[in-house]
């Protein structure tokens, strides 16, 4: 395995495009055939289940203590020499200074194999006594802005025009691998929504995001078929949109 991984990077850009650089990079770390996407390793890393990578994601709009104390008590375990741990956190923009302050050590000199990917849309929007620890990587969207467009357009409960969707999908030109990613990203989104739901009691937020987990789940059952992405997004639309509760209701 590399010894040459920094122990705290910064990466900027677009989070679904993020999460698709981090994968295709931690695959190449832990797959001992550099990243072949099929193994077991590779599969665990896609879907965020390897035993040595540590997700983290604000439930609410910035990180908790409570949150980030993973870390710490992970963090005091000595690994076997050679072994790599990571803790990856999401949307690092929405770290308090508290908490950027109880990680100002960790992230300095992390003990041995840990390593820290902090993930954010905008430089701008970080703590500078974070960003000056990390080694700071930028990535450009322009070749997925057809995707984030889409995930735009899946990702919120705001009334959409369906001529405005046909258009954003007809320029997408979205290949079938990308749109597991796509769904992936808004599952990911929406079980978030869910989780926030509860946490704040809010019966509306729990249908919508009910239903949206529903209808992406069914989707991941019936991946598009070579050449069938557009219709399968388009059903996707119709059943996320049309079949919506609460507006439904209304
Ligand atoms: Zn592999």
């Amino acid at each position: 395995m590399n010894n040459n991984i920094p122990p705290a990077q910064l990466w900027l850009g677009s989070h679904i495009h993020l999460l698709e650089q981090l994968e295709t990079y931690l695959q190449k770390i832990f797959c001992s055939a550099g990243g072949c996407r099929h193994c077991i390793t590779c599969r665990q890393i896609g879907q965020k289940q390897h035993h040595a990578l540590c997700w983290l994601y604000p439930e609410k709009s910035s990180y908790t203590l409570d949150e980030i104390s993973i870390i710490g008590s992970t963090i005091s375990y000595t690994l076997d020499s050679n072994s790599h741990f990571f803790f990856i956190i999401q949307k690092a923009d929405f770290l308090t200074s508290t908490c950027a302050n109880s990680l100002l050590k960790s992230l300095e000199e992390p003990a041995t194999g840990y390593h820290f990917i902090l993930l954010a849309e905008r430089v701008e929007s970080m703590l500078p006594t974070i960003r000056s620890r990390c080694t700071v990587q930028t990535f450009s969207n322009q070749s997925f802005n057809s995707t984030s467009s889409l995930f735009d357009f899946f990702s919120t409960t705001a009334p959409h025009s369906p001529s405005i969707f046909l258009n954003v999908l007809e320029q997408s030109k979205i290949t079938e691998r990308e749109s597991i990613e796509l769904l992936d990203s808004l599952l990911a989104h929406w079980v978030t929504e869910f989780k926030m739901g509860i946490q704040e009691q809010n019966a509306q937020k729990i249908k919508i995001a009910d239903h949206a987990v529903t209808v992406l789940k069914t989707s991941f059952a019936h991946p598009p078929m070579p050449g069938s992405s557009k219709i399968f997004w388009k059903n996707v639309y119709l059943q996320m949109k049309l079949g919506d509760p609460v507006r439904s209701m209304g």
